[in-house]
């Protein structure tokens, strides 16, 4: 599985280095966020699986706790958020990651960010510490200009697009782009090939479309086929959690997909929901949501 990730990252890489509007980068991106949902269940879950990769479904079994780190959770949390999968989007967002080891500092924190968002919790106290390791003083080298020209920027079009004003989210995204390209052809970066494709910005860029911002990808960071897949979402009639056309079971709360018709959303429309806990969890649940996704209590 994390051949799959890695081979799916590195082709959409270098497919956006030749044609940042090919539409297969889309498809790569989905796999890349499969893989890495797949590699949180053999990190993570205490039973088999059925998880859907490349269209099909497949049986995944608990193993190595090691098998993800902070940095690929990062990548395949912004990778499906980009390719606009939110059912394994808020899958990795609900995955107990506890290390951030294999990030850069402030990366783990954007993602987790982002993570929040997805699972409607709030995103201030990640963002606040994505803000915090960026800090010049406390921080030298390829870390300190990563922290300036890539993880801060990135911070700011987070909350310009938690913020919805269409100007200011434009200004922030240019901005956080032109960083992006400059920090990675700066010389002796210039063959990285991390710095083909911002993957965060990719996100951001998708959810920012479905909100109807204005969103222009440059070539050197977001790929402009983000912006053409369909934004549709399925979610699971009974507990509001999104799901895969593949899927005829919901993964949370168990219900038969096929026996109520499913709720079509947009990214936009479910990340603008409003959540409420769960009166016996706890956890956050969608406002319109009939059974908490978590414990199945009615929420009605
Ligand atoms: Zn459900
Ligand atoms: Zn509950």
């Amino acid at each position: 599985m994390a051949a799959v990730f890695q081979a799916a990252l590195q082709a959409a890489r270098w497919t956006m280095r030749v044609d940042s509007a090919d539409p297969s980068i889309v498809e790569l991106l989905r796999t890349v966020g499969e893989a890495a949902d797949a590699m949180a269940v053999v990190a993570t879950a205490r039973e088999p699986r059925v998880i859907s990769l490349r269209g099909s479904l497949t049986t995944v079994s608990p193993g190595s706790s090691t098998l993800l780190d902070g940095l690929t959770w990062a990548i395949g949390l912004w990778a499906a958020t980009a390719s606009g999968d939110s059912a394994v989007a808020v899958r990795l967002a609900r995955a107990q990651i506890t290390g951030a080891s294999a990030a850069v500092p402030g990366e783990f924190n954007l993602a987790a960010a982002m993570g929040a968002w997805w699972t409607g919790r709030s995103i201030g106290p990640p963002l606040i510490e994505a803000l915090r390791s960026t800090d010049p003083q406390t921080s030298t080298g390829f870390v300190r200009d990563y922290g300036l020209n890539v993880v801060a920027p990135a911070v700011a079009v987070i909350r310009e697009l938690a913020g919805g004003r269409d100007g200011a989210f434009f200004d922030a995204f240019r901005d956080a782009q032109t960083l992006f390209g400059s920090f990675w052809f700066a010389e002796g970066r210039g063959d990285a090939s991390d710095g083909f494709l911002s993957l965060p910005l990719a996100g951001l860029a998708q959810v920012a479309r479905s909100f109807g911002l204005t969103v222009h990808a440059s070539s050197q960071a977001v790929p402009a086929a983000v912006l053409d897949v369909p934004v549709t979402t399925l979610c699971c009639a009974v507990c509001y959690q999104p799901f895969k056309d593949s899927e005829a079971t919901c993964q949370w709360c168990a219900a038969d997909l096929g026996a109520d018709a499913p709720i079509e959303t947009t990214i936009g429309q479910l990340l603008g929901q409003p959540s409420q806990p769960c009166p016996v969890c706890g956890q956050p649940c969608r406002l319109n949501a009939l059974w908490c996704w978590n414990c199945t209590t009615s929420l009605r």
